[in-house]
């Protein structure tokens, strides 16, 4: 083996990779409530290696041959670009030292194993990277022979992961109260990539304590939502929806 993937983050083509959202942890939304609207994702993942089938099974639940994990996203995907990106291309929460752990791991995944980052990596460079400057860099080796030798880029690796599973047991209620829906089965057992959902009543309150929020600040969270929402210019049904909820508790 001598496999590696040298990568240094040029931020002068930050609107490739700066798009309309960007994926949260829990640990990140109280921090990024005021600049997002928060919503909560779940994705098909099927395992590249076997430590992947390892941790899919900490982190998601087993659907036939693939896992489905959920993830917290800030802003709306379907957008070109994200809110915090400012006008000369610089991230607003990086000079406010609150950028999104994600942010600082892409064009990496930290749902897959270490071992299969550079399959990853190669998707990417087919895919949304296509235009991604890090690459043209050949000084700055991030990743060799299946592991992670930056240790900043092996930090925030682990420290996803581990989020990741501590957000678990919310997702899994999540789950529980959806699983009969129709949308939910399209999104098994259909060609949806993605099943995107408000924050609804029945897991608020679990919300607001995962993140910290506490029920103290419900009420800013409620009205930077509303506020974040009646401004999106997508009417997208999950933004419709959220608002909706959101407009039904006394602020
Ligand atoms: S180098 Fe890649 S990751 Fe960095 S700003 Fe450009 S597109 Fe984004
Ligand atoms: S939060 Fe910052 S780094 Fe992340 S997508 Fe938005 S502008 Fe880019």
């Amino acid at each position: 083996m001598n496999k590696k993937i040298f990568f240094r983050c040029s931020i002068s083509c930050a609107e490739v990779c700066c798009t309309g959202a960007t994926l949260l942890t829990y640990k990140d939304i109280m921090h990024v409530y005021k600049v997002f609207p928060i919503t909560i994702g779940f994705w098909k993942y099927i395992p590249l290696a076997r430590a992947d089938n390892d941790f899919f099974g900490e982190v998601g639940l087993a659907v036939n041959d693939f896992f489905v994990i959920g993830e917290f996203i800030g802003g709306n995907w379907r957008q070109k670009r994200c809110n915090a990106l400012g006008k000369d291309k610089r991230c607003m929460l990086q000079l406010e030292g609150i950028k999104p752990l994600q942010c600082s791991l892409i064009p990496f995944s930290a749902i897959f194993d270490e071992s299969v980052q550079d399959r990853i990596i190669q998707y990417q460079r087919a895919n949304v990277f296509k235009k991604c400057g890090g690459f043209l860099d050949n000084t700055s080796l991030i990743w060799q022979d299946g592991v992670f030798v930056d240790k900043i880029v092996r930090d925030n690796f682990y420290q996803y992961r581990n989020l990741i599973r501590a957000q678990r047991p919310f997702m899994m209620s999540v789950i529980k109260d959806v699983r009969r829906s129709s949308s939910y089965r399209d999104f098994l057992y259909g060609k949806h990539g993605i099943f995107e959902v408000p924050i609804f009543h029945e897991v608020f309150e679990e919300f607001l304590i995962l993140t910290g929020i506490g029920m103290e600040n419900k009420g800013d969270f409620i009205n930077h939502q509303k506020r974040l929402l009646k401004n999106t210019t997508n009417k997208e049904d999950v933004f419709s929806d959220s608002l909706k909820i959101y407009e039904t508790y006394e602020s």
